[in-house]
Formats: C-alpha cells, sequence, structure tokens
C-alpha cells in the first residue's frame, strides 16, 4: 500500500498547504488531522497542523519531504474546533496556517506539548552501585534521594545535593538512573485576589431575571442564539451566573467573553466569590506559561468556566455547554489587523457546531443582533433596574443658546455644582485624549500636521509635545507658528484641558482621569477605580474607558461633553457608534439608591437621532437607525467585503483595485452573482496614514453566500494581478471600520 500524503498548514501568509510524506518510524494512522508536527520548510524547520490525509499530490515525488517529527499523540483541537478553524479560515479569507496559529497559545504554536509534563527519575532495578567511587559524594547524595526506586520529581530531589542536577546527568550517563517525563496536573492562577472568596450574598432574582433565566435553561442542550438585552444596571451579570450554575449543574463548562476593559477586577470578583477556583480567565496580561495553563485546564475540563477576551474564542473545551458573549457590541471582538475575524460571530458558529446556546447580551445590542433576535423571536429583555435604582433622566443642553466656555456650559457647571455640593460624584465623558485636538495659527491659519498622515497632531500640553493619534508620530510642543512666527493655540478640547479646567472651577473636589495617557498599566486602573469606589475622588473625567463594564455606585450627574461627534460621519457605523456610547454613559449614573441625571451637550439638539434616543430610548433609536440602513442597503441587510490597498503612492493602490473590480466583474459576468455591488475604488477617507497611501474597494452584496462564492473565485486572481507586486492588500470581511 502506498504511503499517505498529508497536507499540512503552516504558520506563513500564503493561502495554500503544503504536502509531505509521513515521518520515518512512524505508524501512519497516529497522522491525524489537528496532530501538530515539525516540517522541513525551504531551509528552515516550521510547525505544521496537519489538515488532512490523501493519496494525491501534484508535488513530484523526487521533491516531497517527510515531515520531521511529530509532536501530538492526539489531535490538539476536537473536530468542532478544528471544523469551526476551517470555516473561519474560509470564511474571513485568510490563510489557515495563519488561522490555527493565532488560535493556540504561543507556546503550543512553539511546539510545547498539550498536556504539561515534567521530568521524573528513579534507580534503575539493574543498577550496579558498586561502581560509583565512594569520594563520589555528589552521586551518592542524590542515590540515597532514590534508593526507594520509586519515580521521583525535582522537588523531591532538590534537597538532596547543592549540583543535584549535574549528578543526575552524571548517573544517567552511567546508566544508573533512568528518566521519564509525567503528565503535571495544572495549578491554577485564581482569577482575583484571596479576599474575593468571601461570602458575597446572593441576591435575589426579580421577576424579569427569573423569566430570561428560564428561558436560557430551557435552551441548554441545543443550538440558540438568544439576546440578552438588559438596560444598565438591570441585573445581566446576575443572570449570566445563575445560568452558569445551571450549565456545570449538567457536568459542562461555560465560555464566557467580555471586552478587554471591560474584565474589571469588579467582575472577576464576583466570578470567584460564586465559583471559586474552577474559574480560569484569559486576558492580555497573561504570560506565555499562564495562558498555555489556563487553556490546558480547560483543554482537560479542569477549569468549568473559562472568561476571557476575542481570541478566547479558540480555546479547547472539554464539555462545553454555554458561551456568553458580554457586551457583544463591543468593536473590540473585531480584530482589524491579520486575520480579521469577528470573535462574537464565530461564537454563534462554534454554539452551532457544538449544539449548545449563545448567550449575547449587552444594553445596547448592536444593530445587527437586535435585527437577527427580532426576527428568530430569542429577545430576552431586562428592561428594569434590578433592585431600587431608578433610571437616569437625560436631557440636552443647546451649546448654541449657552455658550460653552472650555467646553463647559453655565447649566453643566451649575448642576455640577449642585451635585458636588449634595456630597455625590460626576463623571464627564469626552472620548478625545490629549489637551486639545489642533494646535493653531490665528494670524496666517497654519494648523500643525503630521507629516506621515492626513491629520492634525494633538497637542498633549503636560508631556509638552504633539502627538499624532494615527501613526504615534510625536514632536515637542511650539508656541510659534513656523509660517509667520505669531504665538499658536490649542483650539478645542481633551480630556486633558478638561481636567485643567475641573480644577480650577472646582479647586475644592478631588478629580481624577481615565484615559489612555493617565492609565497606561492595567494596575492603575484598578488603583482610580479603587479610589473612586472609596468615594476619595469627587470629579471623574475620561474617554470610552469609563463607560464600558464598571459601575460607579456614587455618581449621579454624567456630562456628555460633545455629543456631535458622531451627529454627521461618513461611516454608517457612527450615528449606532455614538447611541451606544450615550447610554453605556449615562449607565454609569445613579445605579444604586440616587436618581441619575444626564446632561447632554450639542449644537443640534433637533437631530433627530438624539430626539429618537430621549425619547424613545435605545429601541427607539435602534427602529429608526434599521429602518434607513435597510433604505440604503446597509448591513444587517446587505453584507459586506472590504478589499483595502496600500501603496508608496496612490495610483498604485487605486490600479490594483481597478485591476481587482475588472476581475470581479469578468467572474460576474461568467457566472450567477445577481445582487452583488462592486464600489469604488476610492482613496480611503484618510488617505494617507504612517507615510502609505490607503484606498479601497466595496463588494456589497444581498447575500452572505453570493458574496462568499464570489471572493472565493476573486482572490486568487487578486494574488496573480500584476499591479499586486506594488501594493500591500487585504479582505476584511464584515468589516466594522469602512476606513
Ligand atoms: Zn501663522
Ligand atoms: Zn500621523
Amino acid at each position: 500500500m502506498p504511503e499517505p500524503i498529508l497536507r499540512i498548514a503552516v504558520d506563513t501568509p500564503l493561502r495554500r498547504v503544503f504536502d509531505y510524506l509521513p515521518a520515518k518510524n512512524c505508524s501512519a494512522n497516529a497522522l491525524q488531522p489537528g496532530i501538530r508536527v515539525w516540517v522541513p520548510l525551504g531551509r528552515r524547520r516550521a510547525l505544521g497542523m496537519i489538515v488532512a490525509r490523501t493519496t494525491h499530490t501534484d508535488i513530484p515525488a523526487s521533491k516531497l519531504r517527510r515531515i520531521d517529527t511529530v509532536i501530538d499523540d492526539e489531535p490538539l483541537f476536537d473536530s468542532v474546533l478544528f471544523g469551526l478553524l476551517q470555516f473561519a479560515s474560509d470564511y474571513y479569507r485568510h490563510p489557515i496556517g495563519e488561522v490555527f496559529a493565532a488560535a493556540m497559545p504561543g507556546l503550543l504554536g512553539k511546539g510545547a506539548p498539550v498536556n504539561a509534563q515534567h521530568s521524573v527519575w528513579r534507580l534503575r532495578s539493574d543498577a550496579s552501585i558498586a561502581d560509583i567511587p565512594k569520594r563520589a559524594t555528589r552521586l551518592h547524595a542524590v542515590l540515597h534521594a532514590l534508593n526507594d526506586h520509586q519515580w521521583h520529581d525535582e522537588h523531591a530531589l532538590a534537597d538532596s545535593h547543592a549540583d543535584w542536577r549535574g549528578a543526575l546527568r552524571d548517573l544517567v550517563q552511567r546508566g544508573v538512573v533512568e528518566t521519564s517525563r509525567q503528565a503535571t496536573s495544572t495549578t491554577l492562577e485564581i482569577a482575583s485576589n484571596a479576599g474575593a472568596l468571601e461570602a458575597v450574598p446572593i441576591p435575589q432574582l426579580n421577576a424579569a431575571q427569573q423569566q430570561t433565566l428560564q428561558n436560557i435553561t430551557a435552551a441548554l442542550g441545543s443550538f440558540h442564539t438568544l439576546l440578552l438585552h438588559g438596560v444598565t444596571g438591570s441585573g445581566k451579570t446576575e443572570v449570566y451566573l445563575r445560568a452558569i450554575a445551571q450549565v456545570l449543574e449538567r457536568g459542562e463548562q461555560a465560555l464566557v467573553l467580555a471586552p478587554e476593559i471591560a474584565l474589571t477586577p469588579q467582575l472577576l470578583t464576583r466570578f470567584t466569590a460564586r465559583f471559586g477556583d474552577a474559574v480560569v480567565v484569559l486576558h492580555s496580561a497573561l504570560n506565555d506559561s499562564e495562558r498555555l495553563n489556563a487553556w490546558r485546564a480547560a483543554r482537560t475540563g479542569q477549569a468549568r468556566i473559562v472568561i476571557g477576551t476575542r481570541s478566547a474564542i479558540f480555546t479547547a473545551l472539554a464539555k462545553p455547554g454555554l458561551i456568553i458573549i458580554d457586551e457583544e457590541h463591543d468593536a473590540s471582538y473585531k480584530q482589524q489587523e491579520g486575520f480579521r475575524y469577528s470573535a462574537r460571530d464565530l461564537g454563534i458558529a462554534r454554539a452551532q457546531r457544538h449544539g449548545i446556546p449563545v448567550l449575547l447580551g449587552s444594553a445596547t445590542p448592536s444593530l445587527e443582533t437586535l435585527q437577527r433576535a427580532r426576527q428568530t423571536g430569542n429577545l430576552l429583555s431586562l428592561p428594569q433596574r434590578a433592585g431600587e435604582a431608578q433610571p437616569p433622566t437625560l436631557k440636552l443642553i443647546d451649546l448654541r443658546q449657552h455658550g460653552a466656555t472650555q467646553g463647559l456650559s453655565t447649566p453643566v457647571m451649575m448642576r455640577i455644582r449642585e451635585h458636588l455640593d449634595a456630597g455625590h460624584q460626576v463623571l464627564l465623558y469626552l472620548n478625545r485624549r490629549g489637551f486639545a485636538p489642533v494646535l493653531f495659527c490665528p494670524s496666517c491659519g497654519w494648523s500643525a500636521p503630521c507629516a506621515r498622515c492626513d491629520a492634525r497632531l494633538t497637542v498633549h500640553k503636560r508631556q509638552h509635545k504633539l502627538v499624532c493619534h494615527h501613526c504615534g508620530h510625536e514632536q515637542p510642543l511650539r508656541n510659534e507658528c513656523p509660517s509667520c512666527h505669531a504665538e499658536v493655540k490649542p483650539v478645542g478640547q481633551g480630556t486633558e484641558r478638561i481636567e485643567e479646567t475641573l480644577a480650577q472651577l472646582y479647586p475644592d473636589a478631588p478629580l481624577a482621569r481615565i484615559d489612555r495617557d493617565s492609565i497606561s498599566r492595567k494596575g492603575e486602573l484598578d488603583a482610580v477605580l479603587a479610589r473612586i469606589q472609596q468615594r476619595e475622588v469627587k470629579l471623574l473625567v475620561g474617554t470610552q474607558m469609563v463607560s464600558k463594564g464598571h459601575h460607579f455606585p456614587h455618581v449621579t450627574l454624567v456630562v456628555i461633553l460633545d455629543a456631535d461627534q458622531g451627529l454627521f460621519s461618513a461611516d454608517f457605523r457612527a450615528s449606532e457608534r455614538l447611541a451606544q456610547s450615550i447610554v453605556q454613559v449615562a449607565g454609569r449614573a445613579g445605579r444604586e439608591t440616587h436618581a441619575g441625571e444626564v446632561l447632554i451637550q450639542t449644537e443640534y439638539p433637533d437631530h433627530p437621532l438624539l430626539q429618537q434616543l430621549l425619547n424613545a430610548g435605545y429601541e427607539g433609536f435602534a427602529d429608526a437607525a434599521l429602518a434607513e440602513r435597510e433604505a440604503a442597503h446597509w448591513p444587517p441587510f446587505t453584507r459586506l467585503a472590504l478589499l483595502r490597498a496600500e501603496a508608496n503612492d496612490l495610483g498604485k493602490a487605486l490600479q490594483f483595485l481597478r485591476d481587482t473590480r475588472t476581475a470581479a466583474q469578468h467572474i460576474k459576468h461568467g457566472k450567477q452573482y445577481s445582487g452583488i455591488q462592486v464600489l469604488g475604488p476610492a482613496p480611503a477617507p484618510m488617505t494617507r496614514k504612517a507615510g502609505v497611501h490607503r484606498a479601497h474597494l466595496l463588494l456589497q452584496s444581498d447575500s452572505a453566500k453570493t458574496l462568499q462564492a464570489l471572493l472565493a473565485a476573486l482572490i486568487p486572481k487578486m494574488d496573480e494581478l500584476p499591479s499586486a507586486k506594488s501594493v500591500r492588500w487585504s479582505v476584511d470581511v464584515d468589516p466594522i471600520e469602512l476606513f
């Protein structure tokens, strides 16, 4: 019988797999899909994953190489996860080798064993100790520790002699001691500090929470996509915890995804207080071995609950029972570089393949999710806040009527004073960090540009710098205009400037700022949050970092300083994002017994979006926004794929995309691709970024299937276009940023 051919995916940007013969002295039966191997690739050795076995290859026998080494004796991913990764590679049109690499912890990609192992040693039964010289005290010390003929690990031997490792090497060489590897039972990082394990009273569920929990429980054991639309403060987390308890009772595991920024100590404390060390956390602060340990614990089933950010959707699970995606509307679930997947959408695909429910939770669901839930009827609502908490009242402040000084209107300043005098906390939201977005010359009209982007530099006064928020370029802050030498001025407001203004207006109120400049390490955020909890801080100003996941029970006034940023954007998703930010930030107010107040500063108080939001809430806004999307043929009523090209000059990027459009039109003529629109090419709205010129071409389709068929035919053609050589290009299926 001829030897099988193994199709192997290797971590390279090439959209292909590689054919190999089995390793020497290896039973071909051991070579199953999902097993990792080392293979020769060109002149290097690369880690690969067996994707398929076949009997045919186009590679001539003389060039066909053998697998070097087989790493695993069982597949790394079960068949469901393996299938999901292949689907993701197809759907997002991303090389399969890179998809596998993205799905496994870094150390597994370097060949680490899937099951944790450690070295052990024992005395050979036939060992002749007589040959060992008496004066070799080092060797005798270790032999003494091994004289029971049992296996010993390093902990058992470490005390025998200072150079016990050297002695063991010697003894193994002499054939007196043998060594082996044993499986290690994983020791887990407890998700939070030990104090978290103190008994916390379990709150009573209200009627809506009860009903929701019953619906989730009824869905266990089969595939459903459930949307849990709960207003902020409605007790979604408590519903998650109860649902997870049911999953554990069935002997199954729960996978919980949260945006990085919402993975707060507060959230983790609640999980560990309820479930103790059954919980593991996968977040960006873990080192490689912690990540691998957590992943192994999930794969063996030792960890019953896995909480993580986007890439945790690829965690191997022994017995999955429920997937929860908290804050499902959050943009961080979509990877924007390289393998551009949506963890939310893959979460749904994964749940379907496992035959288990997926629960999408949000106070501000994405329009895609909301539309799907309305169609399927799988919409669970928590329309009221849990406990005593009252919903906040929203009010618009017309900036045309009340001019703002340094970003704050008079009514806002007065209300801040009143809330402070009553002993409460005030939160101000501005999604723009730095001191001012523009450095401007009033005399000639110059404003400081980034040399590498079509963008202005942001003033960072405290650091005495001008910084580009798009490419990171920095230069010293200047006082005079380079063209006319007049004095220049910072124009507009950033969080740093608001902080300065607040310190002048309310010198008695301790102040904290939360943005990427003031909080650079995870520990700093925890420390500031603790000071807010302790009510040491009275005034809090922040970017969207404050709007996610945190609970500020003593904040009674929220001020949204500039609602106008998202009102007139070219991006069709901008209004959805604005509405989500407003509702999320507003939700931080008055979450305990004090009713909250939300003031929204705008120059466009009559704008229909703001009116919808104020009069009919997020649901009402969503109705209007969905009607607009349908009329304009945008998602969720159509599907998109964005082809981006970058080059050192714009002409090359546009030429490549024009050639791509021609290729797409040829394919469309040959087959049935009705309902696909090819829009563009056009320069990206910020054409030059970090010195690179960017353009894009948008494919819009009535059906995901047709779009996928077109992409499958088009992408190989794009690789072959002569104009492809002078550009870098990428494909983004279901893009959420059109820039
Ligand atoms: Zn000037
Ligand atoms: Zn720049």
